[in-house]
């Protein structure tokens, strides 16, 4: 499947709005019920794919940030380890459990069964691995459907409406106040809100249709992820209840500080130290990548303090481009000189002090030199 924006058709600035049009003339005209075209059923999972990501501000902005290969590729895991559970437990994670909502309309809690909650992990990483990409094996503890009875929450896998709510999952509370009397609509007590109860409640979920779970997740990390974005898992959150969809598993990176680089945008930026005497005639030194290979860096003669200069892409790559490396000269006065070296020194400054003229080249940064000695 191509880019979000070509298959809703909008342009990458469009706007809530736009983007909400465009699905919803997609969705109706590729809906399954109504088109019977072959591919329409294709088609209308990439417009929901799409319109799930842009629709939402945050998952837009890091597929934006991401590029398409990255982001969907992110979003991909496996499971592994123990697990492969016969029933209830499906490693289809397409998850298109919300697609419908817009019919319906409205983002309110609905009534029935609950998809499960996102859960949040943070990750440390190095620079390195954040350059260069890395594959992590994370432990998640999350609920699943209970595997003695498929998540259904009973014995015998059937579940019957609840007699309190009459399959509602709401229940009116009537609350008496000076102002008269208060309606409101309340999560039925009896079934959670489920409207359905178990009707043999299971005995290793007690009738919850979940089981707490410790799992080895496997995570692709793309490279040229930062401090503060997250990736996606779709339906590695908690479990949701039985026939609704499981929540998301967000892992948000945290870059570690390197000793030798500092990151700022798609640039690395180091620092070397030189001489005076080098930052006066030019020079070249050996500059270790962050990948530890060896460039070498020509420093031009009469560079100034401060002046960084540049390596392209030897930065952090990211959607395929990359940024570049900056080096950072730092001209290191000597503290201790003796001998031959303080003799040269001296020469110069008589020499400079030769140029103790107007348009002498100290003389408009130091003033004249006060009397000699
Ligand atoms: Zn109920
Ligand atoms: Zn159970």
């Amino acid at each position: 499947m191509g880019d979000y924006y070509e298959t809703l058709g909008v342009p990458r600035m469009a706007d809530e709005k736009e983007i909400q049009k465009a699905y919803r003339n997609l969705a109706r005209k590729y809906h399954p019920d109504v088109c019977k075209d072959p591919g329409a059923e294709e088609k209308f999972k990439s417009i929901n794919e799409a319109y799930s990501v842009l629709s939402d501000s945050q998952k837009r902005a890091q597929y934006d940030n991401m590029g398409h290969e990255t982001f969907t590729n992110a979003s991909k895991g496996s499971y592994t380890g123990a697990g492969g559970y016969g029933g209830g437990f499906s490693s289809d994670f397409s998850g298109f459990g919300d697609i419908f909502d817009f019919f319906g309309g409205g983002g309110q809690r609905r009534s029935g069964p609950q998809p499960g909650a996102d859960l949040l992990m943070r990750l440390q990483i190095t620079l390195e691995e954040a350059v260069a990409g890395t594959d992590r094996e994370i432990e998640v503890l999350h609920s699943e459907a209970c595997p003695a009875c498929g998540g259904s929450g009973s014995e015998t896998k059937k579940t019957n409406v609840c007699p309190r709510c009459g399959g509602s999952g709401q229940m009116r509370q009537t609350q008496q106040s000076v102002f008269g009397q208060f309606v409101r609509m309340m999560p039925c007590t009896m079934c959670g809100g489920r409207g359905k109860i178990p009707e043999r409640p299971c005995r290793d979920c007690h009738g919850s249709g979940h089981t707490r779970v410790k799992r080895k997740v496997s995570v692709h990390i793309p490279a040229g992820v930062d401090s503060g974005m997250r990736l996606r898992m779709e339906g590695y959150g908690e479990a949701g209840d039985y026939g609704a969809p499981n929540g998301d598993l967000f892992i948000e990176m945290f870059v570690l500080p390197h000793k030798r680089f500092e990151r700022t945008g798609d640039n690395l930026e180091t620092i070397i130290e030189i001489s005076p005497a080098l930052a006066v005639l030019g020079t070249t030194v050996e500059i270790e990548t962050i990948d530890n290979r060896h460039i070498d860096l020509k420093i031009p003669a009469g560079i100034q303090y401060n002046t960084a200069l540049r390596i392209a892409g030897e930065g952090v790559k990211r959607r395929g481009k990359h940024g570049d490396l900056l080096v950072r000269v730092k001209v290191v006065t000597p503290k201790n000189i003796s001998g031959e070296a303080k003799e040269l020194y001296q020469k110069l400054a008589e020499l400079e002090g030769g140029n103790d003229k107007p348009g002498g080249i100290f003389s408009g940064i130091m003033g004249k030199k006060k009397g000699k000695k």
